[in-house]
């Protein structure tokens, strides 16, 4: 089979094609702009490319309700000009196939699902930490949905006691994307997370609101794999302080074997790597073309 899939970012957007194992074909890449030039770009690639079902993973907020008039739009994004964009309807009255549609952290937890590091799982929680920080949820064989998506990205956080930075979400100010995403290390520390050495005290408060994060997903949702992505985990010491301050958080409360024995196997990184989300978005389609 060969499937499109679309994996649209804030600041770039990655289209190719994939088939039925999540093997990637082909795949081009380009800046995310206006949304009419941007979806140009997206239908000049897909057509004539004989593509069976797409399957699209995005940045949002968006509408996931397939009830509501706005379903497929974009939503709240304070991304100039996509708030409000009908980004599915727009390729829907392009191309004549099914179409799969979740943001980008549900595709990629569904994709680490299916071909990744949460394989055989039926459960898995995606965090993302880059630009911002998302999480993806993927629970008794389905991706979870609700009133709208998980947005596990705005949680609030407890500070850390030497952290004098407020923060820069919009919204919340000092929630866990405001602390713990990348502009939020670079404007903390005055230099970008690639450049601070790895054994900066960056890194130790980095792990601590990672850490509560997971905690948390831990407690709500008892999930079997705890997959951390994004831009700024590519700091692979992060993954053992992470998981000390999982171990000192929880405090021996949750007596699960993975959580007491094996944490160094279930908080690990995208068994994808940096394809989880263009995969995600395979998977998408996939299950798009099998309803
Ligand atoms: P996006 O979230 O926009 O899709 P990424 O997941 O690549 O993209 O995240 C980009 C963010 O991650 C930026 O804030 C960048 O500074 C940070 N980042 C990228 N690479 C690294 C790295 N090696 N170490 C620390 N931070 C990084
Ligand atoms: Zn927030």
């Amino acid at each position: 089979m060969r499937i499109g899939a679309i994996e649209a970012g804030g600041t770039k957007f990655v289209c190719g094609i994939g088939n039925e194992n999540g093997e990637i074909e082909e795949r081009v890449s380009f800046p995310t702009e206006h949304p009419e030039a941007t979806m140009a770009n997206v239908i000049a690639y897909f057509e004539g490319k004989g593509v069976e079902a797409i399957g699209i993973g995005t940045f949002g907020p968006i509408d996931i309700d397939p009830s509501s008039p706005t379903y497929g739009h974009v939503t709240t994004t304070p991304k100039p000009h996509w708030s409000g964009f009908d980004f599915l309807g727009t390729l829907k009255r392009k191309f004549d196939v099914p179409f799969g549609w979740d943001t980008d952290v549900n595709a990629a937890a569904f994709g680490e699902a299916k071909w990744g590091a949460a394989k055989g799982l039926d459960s898995c929680v995606y965090y993302t930490i880059g630009t911002g920080v998302g999480v993806g949820i993927y629970s008794e064989g389905k991706l979870v949905h609700g009133l709208v998506h998980p947005e596990g990205g705005h949680v609030l956080t407890r500070r850390h006691k030497d952290d004098t930075y407020e923060g820069f979400c919009p919204y919340h100010g000092d929630c866990l994307e405001g602390m713990a995403a990348g502009p939020a290390i670079e404007k903390r520390w005055s230099m970008k997370g690639s450049e601070l050495p790895a054994d900066h005290p960056a890194w130790a408060m980095e792990a601590f609101y990672i850490g509560q994060a997971v905690s948390s997903a831990i407690l709500m949702l008892s999930p079997k794999k705890i997959i951390l992505g994004g831009g700024v985990m590519h700091q692979r010491q992060l993954f053992p302080m992470i998981r000390d301050e999982v171990r000192k958080q929880l405090n021996g409360y949750v007596s699960a074997d993975p959580i007491v024995n094996g944490l160094d196997s279930y908080i690990v990184p995208p068994g994808l790597g940096d394809n989880a989300g263009l995969s995600g978005a395979i998977a998408l389609g996939l299950a798009a073309a099998a309803k």
